[in-house]
């Protein structure tokens, strides 16, 4: 891997860090205090259509998407993305600002990559152009969706169209006012081979029978205007135009969705991480306990040492994986992004955990954005595959290879 960074890239990198100090981190007291007041719940904050007309204008816009798959993004790889993830990261809003921010990243991949012209002219396009948002509605309150063959929704075709019934839940992003499209996975053909049930349609949320049952919350965060829902779809009809690829495909198109979106997870919580270790260092090194700065004590020291070699080596292996993903693919770099996903959620835990704790009281409360980035960090941990479903499959794998070389 290459750390010298092309001029063009460190460029960009300067012109994200200085979006971030100008109009990102002064607002962020404000932005917080906005979506946590009850008379604002599912509202957005006043501002966001002001920053993200400055981010557009900065050329700051779908940074994500690689330019194969959009006029409207500057074509970056995953690698060079992978260094803005991070720095997004350390204001968990920031990524929207830039539209950047997940589950449309993952979702307008898929229209991307796998979308018919008609599907890229109607969803894709407004999504590129942040006019609305979007969910993906895959887990399902009913079984147990870390395994995804499990899944119950049905997608049963009737002449033109399809009919869905289903009940889903933590889908992200469907409580946003903004929200008008999900990506729905079912089964179409319960008797097909197991991988090969399930597809994956484009359902409108104002399609007569989807109804939100309930937005729910991660330790009493209800992360608005964003938001995870509850959905009914009760016998939702649909043009069978809405199919995405071709029935039997569902699950291709889950695998296909989550490569980048992991390294993008996993460099925005390296962010969080990072920002915790330099909150945490001005605070100890202001604050006086038992006659010196709480810098001072060797426990915190070590705390702090320990973090910076977590952070690195986490940053070091999300890095490798996204150069991989850039070089073989994200089937050449299953191992790597499984180890990252493995990783990375643990270590922000872990360091934000260390942070709070300098922090004492203070660090619980909403006046830093701790307690948020510990949240955000759990939910990675079971979100887009628990981790022990990544280390039931690296294991498998490292088995089959161990064994494959001798
Ligand atoms: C805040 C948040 C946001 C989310 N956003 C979305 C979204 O936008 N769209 C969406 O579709 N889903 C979303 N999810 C759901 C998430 O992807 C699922 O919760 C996750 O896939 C686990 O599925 P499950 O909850 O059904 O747990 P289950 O499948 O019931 O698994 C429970 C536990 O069983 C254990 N387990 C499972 N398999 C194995 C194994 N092979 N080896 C050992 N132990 C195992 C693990 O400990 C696992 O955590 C979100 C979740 C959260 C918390």
């Amino acid at each position: 891997m290459n750390f010298e960074y092309s001029e063009s890239l460190q460029q960009l990198l300067r012109k994200v860090d200085d979006f971030m100090e100008k109009h990102i981190y002064p607002i962020e007291k404000d932005y917080q205090e906005y979506v946590e007041a009850p008379e604002h719940l599912w509202k957005v904050y006043p501002g966001m259509e002001d920053l993200k007309t400055k981010a557009r204008a900065e050329g700051l816009w779908n940074l994500f998407l690689p330019k194969e798959y959009g006029a409207l993004s500057p074509g970056l790889t995953n690698l060079e993305y992978a260094l803005i993830a991070e720095k997004l990261g350390k204001v968990i809003w920031a990524s929207e600002v830039l539209n950047c921010s997940a589950p449309d990243t993952g979702n307008m991949e898929v229209l991307s990559k796998y979308g018919s012209p008609e599907q890229q002219e109607r969803w894709l396009k407004p999504l590129m152009e942040g006019k609305i948002r979007s969910a993906f509605l895959m887990t399902e309150p009913r079984v147990a969706s870390s395994d995804a063959t499990n899944i119950e929704t049905s997608i049963v075709r009737d002449g033109d169209e399809y009919v869905i019934n289903g009940r889903k839940w933590w889908s992200s992003g469907a409580m946003h006012p903004d929200c008008s499209i999900y990506i729905v996975m079912g089964k179409t053909d319960p008797s097909a081979p197991r991988h090969s049930q399930q597809s994956m349609i484009l359902v409108p949320a104002d399609t007569e029978g989807v109804k939100i049952i309930r937005p729910l919350s991660t330790f009493g965060y209800l992360d608005s205007p964003v938001g995870h829902a509850e959905i009914d779809l009760s016998d939702v009809r649909i043009p069978a135009s809405h199919l995405i690829l071709g029935e039997g495909r569902g699950f291709e198109i889950a695998q296909g969705r989550l490569g980048p979106g992991r390294i993008h997870h996993c460099m925005r919580l390296i962010g969080c991480a990072q920002r915790s270790l330099e909150l945490m260092c001005k605070r100890v090194s202001e604050r006086e306990a038992f006659g010196r700065y709480i810098k001072d004590f060797s426990s915190i020291r070590q705390d702090i040492a320990r973090s910076r070699c977590d952070i690195e080596q986490a940053r070091l292996l999300t890095l490798s994986a996204a150069d991989k993903i850039d070089r073989h693919g994200s089937a050449g770099a299953k191992d790597l992004i499984a180890m990252i996903k493995i990783v990375a959620p643990t270590m922000t835990c872990n360091v934000v955990d260390r942070a709070i704790q300098a922090y004492g009281g203070m660090g619980m409360s909403s006046d830093t954005p701790l307690a948020s980035y510990y949240s955000y960090a759990r939910t990675i941990r079971l979100a887009d595959g628990p981790d022990e479903v990544h280390m039931y499959q690296l294991g498998r794998n490292t088995v089959k290879q161990v064994l494959k070389n001798n």
